[in-house]
């Protein structure tokens, strides 16, 4: 499988970090017992965890949220969510049903609740932050608290003391046709059944829909109900919580530990990033070679067939256009030499020795086989995240680099989209949709969906891959990877022969 991993704060901007400074006053330091898989995070954790696992916890919780607020984009519905998000969720905030006190499960649930308090932190800092922050964490809670068992759920729900208020028998008996009618019981009589009431405002998805007796301000909710008012109660602590660590934020500023981290973190969530790793992204046994680009460009992502495009119609391409798609070459698994051919052979219109003096240096640098400056790492520059292209040198005139999806204007962006095939009327419209609401790296998914829809159905229905396998893409080289592997499935590509098992994923 892909490994595909939001990329922790660069080690160096760590060392200048005094961990032995304090920061604020003495804490009592207490170990939590956690009774139940559910939390509403109302006590904030005190016992010590290392830096690493600050980080680290952040970055899996961070992982799960980003992945519910995909599906929520896509317009999944709630059991598609719970099944995409459920190998998802097993990876990286696993919360086991085991006997209560066991050590897995205690650390499960610590994990949950230092990564929820964690990114309470990062995203404080401004109100969209905090209102999509607050939105993914109940879609998280919502599928926690439906899949939980029932017995522990009333558990959990019981000592949470709400200000709720039981509805007595013979009040039940008073408006019994109002709650009859509201509820639309049948056979049920509501004398049965409990009822609670609540402010009306805490339960508007059940005012709005006409599904709850109202009277005196008040809603009259059934108990088959309860998880709009438990995921009511959820959001509106959350909210209220998140607006007082707003305000205490300028205190941790002082904690130059942290800070670095937890701003690392909230740029994660606005564009997430992805660590490349060249054993994660090669494919052993395809013909990546100078002369089988044109053939395999047919798999890359909007961004580098338009560098490609622009590379057959000027027979050049401009300095970061270059670099990007180097780098990006290079992570699919072409090596310097067939890299140096490529770029040759396309500069068609220059001669050798103007390549050699102007253009061959700098191929051969992000390869790291000249060179030494400090973004090194022994073998070059790392191919570009979507992060990275998203954000950094937008294009200028006459270059070719960046995001389509981000930096063409719409009407250019449809052009491109339907000359490399995207004709469908639905899939534009909802880029443009993912356009105008700044989800580019959405839009780019949905387009790979689209163009890989009958091997996606083919890979899950015979369960070759998972959810875990198909996660948002969010660098380019995963989405050759996954293109060309999905295009490729049933051909061995080493010696030709049909096999399914060439489209499963390592990493
Ligand atoms: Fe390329 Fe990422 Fe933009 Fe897709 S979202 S076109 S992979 S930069």
């Amino acid at each position: 499988m892909i490994k595909q991993e939001f990329s922790r704060i660069d080690p160096k901007r760590r060392a200048n970090l005094n961990h032995r400074q304090k920061q604020f006053a003495t804490p009592a330091y207490k170990d939590v017992e956690y009774k139940h898989r559910l939390n509403f995070y109302i006590t904030p954790p005190t016992a010590d965890i290392t830096l690493e696992q600050f980080e680290q916890w952040a970055i899996d919780r961070l992982r799960v949220l980003a992945e519910l607020e995909a599906c929520s984009f896509r317009n999944k519905g709630t059991a598609e969510t719970a099944t995409h998000m459920k190998p998802i969720l097993e990876k990286y905030l696993p919360l086991s049903f085991t006997t209560f006190g066991s050590s897995t499960q205690q650390a499960e649930r610590q994990k949950d609740h230092y990564s929820h308090f964690i990114l309470r932190l990062a995203f404080a800092s401004t109100e969209d932050l905090r209102r999509r922050f607050s939105r993914v964490e109940t879609m998280l809670f919502r599928l926690r608290f439906q899949d939980e068992v029932a017995t522990d759920r009333q558990a959990f729900v019981k000592e949470l003391t709400l200000d709720w208020e039981p509805v007595s028998i013979e009040e039940r008996r008073q408006y019994e046709e109002e709650l009859r009618g509201a509820s639309g019981w049948e056979k049920t009589r509501p004398q049965e059944e409990s009822y609670f009431k609540v402010d009306w405002e805490k339960v508007p998805e059940l005012v709005e829909s006409r599904k709850v007796f109202m009277k005196g301000g008040k809603a009259y909710v059934p108990e088959k109900d309860q998880v709009s008012m438990v995921v009511a109660e959820f959001t509106s602590k959350l909210e209220k919580a998140l607006a007082l660590t707003s305000r205490a934020l300028p205190r941790l500023d002082e904690d130059d530990r942290l800070t670095p981290i937890l701003n690392h973190l909230s740029q994660n969530f606005t564009t997430p990033d992805s660590n490349y790793s060249s054993s994660n992204t090669s494919i052993s046994g395809a013909d990546i070679s100078a002369r089988n680009v044109d053939a395999l460009s047919a798999s890359f992502p909007l961004c580098m067939q338009n560098l490609h495009r622009s590379l057959r119609r000027d027979a050049h391409l401009k300095h970061y256009g270059r670099l990007q798609y180097t780098l990006f070459l290079k992570g699919i698994g072409l090596n310097l030499e067939e890299c140096l051919i490529f770029w040759r052979s396309s500069f068609s219109k220059i001669t050798d020795d103007v390549f050699n003096k102007e253009y061959r240096y700098n191929v051969r640098h992000a390869y790291g086989d000249v060179g030494g400056d400090s973004n090194r790492r022994g073998n070059g520059y790392s191919p570009f995240s979507c992060q990275k292209i998203l954000t950094e040198h937008p294009p200028g005139p006459g270059e070719a680099n960046g995001c389509p999806y981000r930096h063409f204007s719409m009407e250019n962006l449809t052009a491109l989209l339907q000359a490399v095939g995207v004709k469908d009327q639905d899939v534009l419209r909802g880029v443009k949709e993912d356009k105008e609401k700044t989800k580019f790296h959405l839009a780019c998914n949905r387009v790979f969906e689209y163009a890989h829809k009958q091997e996606i159905k083919k890979v899950r229905d015979n369960g070759t891959w998972g959810a875990a396998e198909l996660e948002t893409i969010v660098h380019p080289n995963e989405y050759f990877k996954r293109s060309y592997l999905l295009k490729n499935m049933g051909k061995n590509p080493v010696d030709g022969e049909g096999r399914d098992e060439d489209v499963k994923m390592e990493g």
